[in-house]
C-alpha cells in the first residue's frame, strides 16, 4: 500500500517541475525548499515551514537536492527526528555511489527504506514528464509508489537492488552526455573556421553518424537561438563527472577520457561560475 501522506524536498530546477506534475496528477504533496518554501511551491502544494513537519505527517519523502552532502544531512535529520512518522526515502537527486550507500546505511539503522532513484532528461524532461527515473531498491517500493511516479514519467527503470547502483548508471550517463556536449562543441568550433555554418553542420550531423544529444537536442534549442537556459548548473555536471571519476578510479576501469573531461569542466565552472552547463560552447571559444 502506497502512503497516506508524501512530501518534496527540494524545489530547484528539477524538483519543481516534478512536484508540480505529481500534483496535477490529483495526488496530494507536501512540499518544503530551505532556499524558500512559498516562493518554489508549485501550485496547490501544502508548503511546510521545516523538514521536521514534514517528517511528522509524511510517511514518504522525495528528495531533489544538489549532491550527496545535502541528501546525506536531509537524511540525518529525519532519522533523528523523534516525532518523525517517514518510513520511505526516494532520492530522486544525483548523489553519488558513497554517499547513496551511507545514506542507506544510516536510514535503515532508523527502520527507514531509502531508494537510489536518480533522474535523466534536464528540466525540459522533468517538465513535460518524460525524465527517466533510474531506481535501484525494492521492487516492490515501486509498486506501492507507482502513481507518483508515474505522475513524473512512464520510463521507469529498475537496475538493482542495492543503493548505489542507481547512481552508477546515472554517472554513466552523464558521463556520455558531457562527452558530447565538449566534443560536439569543438567540432562545429572547428567547423565554424572552415567556412562552415552551424545550422548545415547541425542537419548533416542529425542525419549521420556524429549524431548525439548535444547536436539533436542542446546545440539547435540552447546554443545556435543564444538561449544557453538548459536549467543545469554547470557545477552540477562537474560534481558528476568528479563522482564518476571517483568511481571509476576504484572500479579499476579505463579512465583516458573521463581525466581530460573532468579537468575541463573543473576549469569551466570556475571560469564561468553559476552558468548553464550548454555555455561549454562559450567556454571552449577561447582556448588558451
Ligand atoms: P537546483 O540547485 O536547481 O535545486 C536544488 C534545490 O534544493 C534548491 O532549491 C535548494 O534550495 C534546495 N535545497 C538544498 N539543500 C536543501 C535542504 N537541506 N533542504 C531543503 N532544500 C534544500 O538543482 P536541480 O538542477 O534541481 O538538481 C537537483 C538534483 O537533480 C541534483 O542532484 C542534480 O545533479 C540532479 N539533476 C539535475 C538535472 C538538471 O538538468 N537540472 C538533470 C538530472 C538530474
Amino acid at each position: 500500500m502506497g502512503p497516506k501522506r508524501a512530501g518534496f524536498v527540494g524545489l530547484g530546477n528539477m524538483g519543481a517541475p516534478m512536484a508540480g506534475n505529481i500534483l496535477s496528477a490529483g495526488l496530494g504533496l507536501d512540499v518544503f525548499d530551505k532556499a524558500g518554501t512559498i516562493e518554489k511551491a508549485p501550485e496547490g502544494a501544502t508548503a511546510a515551514n521545516s523538514l521536521s513537519e514534514l517528517a511528522e505527517c509524511c510517511e514518504t519523502l522525495f528528495l531533489s537536492l544538489p549532491d550527496g552532502r545535502a541528501s546525506f544531512e536531509v537524511a540525518e535529520h529525519i532519522a533523528s527526528h523523534n516525532n518523525h512518522v517517514t518510513n520511505c526515502i526516494i532520492d530522486l537527486s544525483t548523489t553519488g555511489v558513497q554517499a547513496s550507500q551511507q545514506c542507506f546505511e544510516l536510514l535503515s539503522k532508523a527502520g527507514i527504506d531509502y531508494i537510489d532513484a536518480p533522474v535523466s532528461g534536464g528540466k525540459s524532461g522533468a517538465t513535460a514528464g518524460t525524465i527517466t527515473i533510474i531506481w535501484a531498491g525494492s521492487r516492490a517500493l515501486i509498486e506501492s509508489h507507482r502513481p507518483y511516479l508515474e505522475a513524473m514519467s512512464k520510463n521507469i527503470f529498475h537496475v538493482g537492488n542495492v543503493a548505489g547502483q542507481g547512481q552508477s548508471m546515472k554517472l554513466l550517463n552523464n558521463f556520455l552526455s558531457a562527452t558530447a556536449m565538449t566534443a560536439s562543441s569543438e567540432a562545429i568550433l572547428y567547423g565554424l573556421t572552415q567556412g562552415l555554418e552551424m545550422d548545415t553542420m547541425l542537419k548533416v550531423l542529425n542525419v549521420s553518424t556524429g549524431q548525439n544529444t548535444a547536436t539533436s537536442d542542446k546545440f539547435p534549442r540552447q546554443i545556435a537561438t543564444g538561449n544557453y537556459a538548459a536549467g543545469f548548473h554547470t557545477t552540477l555536471m562537474s560534481k558528476d563527472l568528479n563522482l564518476y571519476a571517483e568511481s571509476v578510479h576504484s572500479a579499476g576501469t579505463s579512465k583516458q577520457v573521463i581525466d581530460l573531461l573532468q579537468k575541463t569542466w573543473q576549469q569551466f565552472d570556475q571560469e564561468m561560475p553559476g552558468s548553464d552547463f550548454t555555455r561549454i560552447f562559450q567556454f571552449l571559444q577561447n582556448p588558451d
